[in-house]
This record gives structure tokens, C-alpha cells and sequence, in this order.
């Protein structure tokens, strides 16, 4: 088969973008993979929930683990009866109506790109075999950073330094210990650091930068000059639902606390873009629309969807299942951005909704932005980027949040 320009494109960049429809294909491995020099993702440790059981046996893609017998008798019985949609039901069917076409036709142009189609299936199992992914020995950062041994947790940073002329390849190594939690730390050097803590091994990304906390340090993170603020901020909160309570995978949030995370101080003066992912309950989003945006200076958001789909490009599940959506939403809109005067500005105003497609990762893990996003940011370039509740690093990134360090375990990478 022909190669096309778009799959050309997928290889180099991360990014399939689709004829026909506002909508692209990401690799999220290919574009995390940019922040490194000495290693990259190892794809099937990112999509690792794709080789799961659950995903054999047709069930939306490592959503759900595939249930016992005995849960399955349970289900059975708690199903209800098919009834009327409540009030707040239909507004969220009507809502989910509103983006079925954008989302077909997304999905459409998918399952017409042979070429994409044809590349999936190996792009997610990649060449290597995964490393000895041994989740359970993991260190549990929110427990411990909430634990009296914080203050006394110290990370060993590693940096490989180039030998002086003359011994060209050889390299030694450094090291410097740095206090683990509520201390911003940031890899300022040329190359990637390595981080050991508790006999695990991070790979901390050249010009990353995160701050370990609970949400009741999160002002530490307002920079002491306001000019250095961020241009693009994204905000994945722990929002309170069953799915995450059910599967303990990490604290979550009462709503009211989001209101007093300090957006607009960490907004570049000269003009940020904020993104907020969020869930399809319909409680939330009228929260989000009516209290929380308003409140962070957020006007008139443009509404973005991550369209989850398998390694053969089906969807994860039913479209039209009411509680479980092949989808999620992302809302975006401007901090200190007058979209009347901005003639000539250096970057494109959000006009409308598009589709972000891809295999998604572990559970909760949402795709990599700043590629796909770029043309909207506004400010200098390239971009000040910031994530609130952040489990992994980034070049040009400062992450925070009770976990950042999550997915920088070094089982998840391989030295290229
Ligand atoms: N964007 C992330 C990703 O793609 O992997 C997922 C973020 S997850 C939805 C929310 C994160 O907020 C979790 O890592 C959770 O531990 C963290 N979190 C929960 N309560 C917190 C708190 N009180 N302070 C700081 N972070 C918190």
C-alpha cells in the first residue's frame, strides 16, 4: 500500500490529520517520545491495556477489567428496567446528540484511511517486548507526600556529563539530592536526568519541571514575575465519580476546591489558553459553565472530544451507551485574550469543535496537547506550558500535582 503524506506525517510528528473532517489521529507515544534524547516510550508499556483480557473478549478497551462470574449475576440483577431519561438525562442525550455527527464523521474518515489502519496494530505493540511492567512495587506518591515522612523524602538526581575534549562519546556521571516533596524541581541541563528514590528510577525529560504537592500548596507554583506566566495551562482535576472510587486509583476532589486553584495567576498576562478536561455528567458541566470558568476569567469555551478508539480503529464501545461514552470532553477557551482586537496576532483564535482520536493509554492517562494545539496558543514561542494534576513530564512543562512522577518510572521507557 501506497505510503500517504498524513501517515508520513503520523511517523514524524505523532499527528495523522484526516481528510474531510475536523479531526486527527494521535500517537501519543511518538509525540512524549520528543522529550527525550537517550530514551523513548515503549509502546505496548503505554498500551499496555490493549494486550488485557477484557480487550479480547470485545469489551471497551481496558475500561473495565473483564468481571468475575459472580459480578456478572450481580450486574444482571441491578440493571434496570429501560425507563424515561430524567430531566437532567435529557439534557445530557441532547447534548451527546449535538456531537454524534461531529463524531461520526470523525470516525468515518478514520475507517477510511487504509493506510492509518493498516499501521495501528503495530504502532501499538512496537518492536520491543514490554519491560516487566511490575506495577505493585511502585512507589505510591500521594500516600507518601501525605505521610510524616515527606519532609524527609530526598530524590538522587543523575546527569550524564560529557568528558572534556579528547575522550569524545565518554560521559561521567553527576549527582545532586534534592527534598522529593513540595519543592519545585526543574532539569535545566542539555539532556535528560535520572531520578532514584526508594530503589526506582525516574527519567526526568530535559527542561521539565514539577512541584510534588497536595492541592493546598498549589500557590507556590504562581511565578514571582507575573511575565513569566504560562500560555497554555491544562487542568485534568480528580473529579468525584464511581469509575475512579471503584478502582481506588487516586484521591479525588470535592468540585468547590477547584475554584480556589489560581488560574488567572498563573495565566501570562500577555494571553494563555486554558484546557479543562472533564466528565459527561451533566452536574459537573453545568458547574464548569455556570461557576468554575467564569470564576478562572474563562469566557464563551470551545468544546474539543477525545474519541477513544481499538488497534483495528473500531470505537471502544457503544457511541450511544447513555453511562459509558466512547468519548470524553475537553473544554478550551482564552485567559486575558480579547478576541474583538487581535488583528494580526501570532496565533489562530478556536473557531470550532474537532475530534481528537487515539488508543488511550492506562486508565485516566489522557493524549499529549501542545502539538495538536499549538496554532491556538497565544504569547511567545515556544509556549510556556503548565499541567495541574499531572502524572508525567514534558520538555518545555511544568508539571504539578500529587503523583507528577507516575508515569516517569523507568519501566515505561527503553534507552533508544
Ligand atoms: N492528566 C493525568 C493523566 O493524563 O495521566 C490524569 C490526572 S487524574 C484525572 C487526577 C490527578 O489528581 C491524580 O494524579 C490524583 O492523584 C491527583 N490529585 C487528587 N487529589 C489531589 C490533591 N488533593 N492534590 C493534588 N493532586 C491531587
Amino acid at each position: 500500500m501506497e505510503v500517504s503524506d498524513e501517515l508520513r506525517s503520523l511517523e514524524a510528528t505523532g499527528i495523522y490529520r484526516l481528510a474531510g473532517s475536523l479531526a486527527a489521529f494521535l500517537d501519543p507515544v511518538r509525540l512524549l517520545s520528543e522529550s527525550y534524547r537517550r530514551f523513548r516510550l515503549i509502546p505496548s508499556a503505554y498500551y499496555s491495556r490493549s494486550f488485557g483480557p477484557s480487550n479480547q473478549e470485545g469489551h471497551a478497551q481496558g475500561e473495565r477489567t473483564a468481571p468475575s462470574p459472580d459480578r456478572k449475576k450481580r450486574k444482571r440483577k441491578r440493571q434496570p428496567r429501560s425507563r424515561e431519561l430524567n430531566a437532567v438525562e435529557q439534557i445530557a442525550e441532547a447534548r451527546h446528540q449535538e456531537a454524534r455527527a461531529l463524531l461520526i464523521t470523525a470516525h468515518k474518515s478514520l475507517l477510511e484511511a487504509k493506510d492509518l489502519l493498516e499501521f495501528l496494530p503495530g504502532m501499538v505493540k512496537g518492536d520491543e517486548c514490554m519491560q516487566d511492567v511490575q506495577t505493585s512495587s511502585e512507589n505510591n506518591f500521594f500516600e507518601l507526600g501525605s505521610s510524616w515522612r515527606a519532609p524527609l523524602c530526598e530524590m538522587t538526581l543523575c546527569f550524564q556529563k560529557p568528558h572534556g575534549q579528547g575522550e569524545k562519546g565518554s560521559c561521567h556521571v553527576q549527582r545532586r539530592s534534592s527534598t522529593l516533596f513540595n519543592k519545585i524541581i526543574s532539569i535545566e541541563e542539555n539532556d535528560e536526568a535520572e531520578g532514584e528514590f526508594q530503589n526506582r528510577l525516574y527519567i526526568l525529560p530535559k527542561g521539565s519541571c514539577f512541584l510534588m504537592t497536595d492541592v493546598k500548596h498549589v500557590r507556590d507554583l504562581i511565578p514571582d514575575n507575573s511575565n513569566d506566566g504560562y500560555n497554555l495551562i491544562v487542568i485534568d482535576p480528580p473529579w468525584e465519580n464511581g469509575c475512579v472510587r471503584q478502582k481506588e486509583a487516586y484521591p479525588t476532589l470535592p468540585n468547590r476546591y477547584l475554584l480556589y486553584l489560581p488560574v488567572q495567576e498563573l495565566a501570562d498576562p500577555a494571553g494563555a489558553l486554558l484546557v479543562l478536561w472533564i466528565t459527561n455528567r451533566e452536574k459537573l458541566r453545568r458547574f464548569v459553565e455556570d461557576e468554575l470558568l467564569p470564576s478562572w476569567g474563562v469566557k464563551d469555551p470551545t468544546e474539543f472530544y477525545w474519541l477513544k478508539v481499538k488497534s483495528d480503529g473500531s470505537l471502544i464501545g457503544d457511541l450511544d451507551l447513555f453511562h459509558h461514552r466512547p468519548y470524553e470532553c475537553l473544554l478550551l477557551g482564552y485567559i486575558n485574550v480579547n478576541r474583538e482586537a487581535e488583528p494580526g496576532s501570532n496565533f489562530k483564535f478556536l473557531q470550532a469543535s474537532q475530534v481528537i482520536m487515539s488508543v488511550p493509554g492506562a486508565h485516566s492517562r489522557k493524549p499529549p496537547l501542545q502539538r495538536i494545539l499549538s496554532e491556538f496558543i497565544p504569547g511567545s514561542k515556544p509556549p510556556r506550558c503548565i499541567e495541574l494534576f499531572a502524572r508525567e513530564l514534558g520538555s518545555g512543562w511544568t508539571s504539578w500535582g500529587n503523583e507528577p512522577l507516575h508515569f516517569q518510572d523507568s519501566m515505561y521507557f527503553t534507552e533508544k
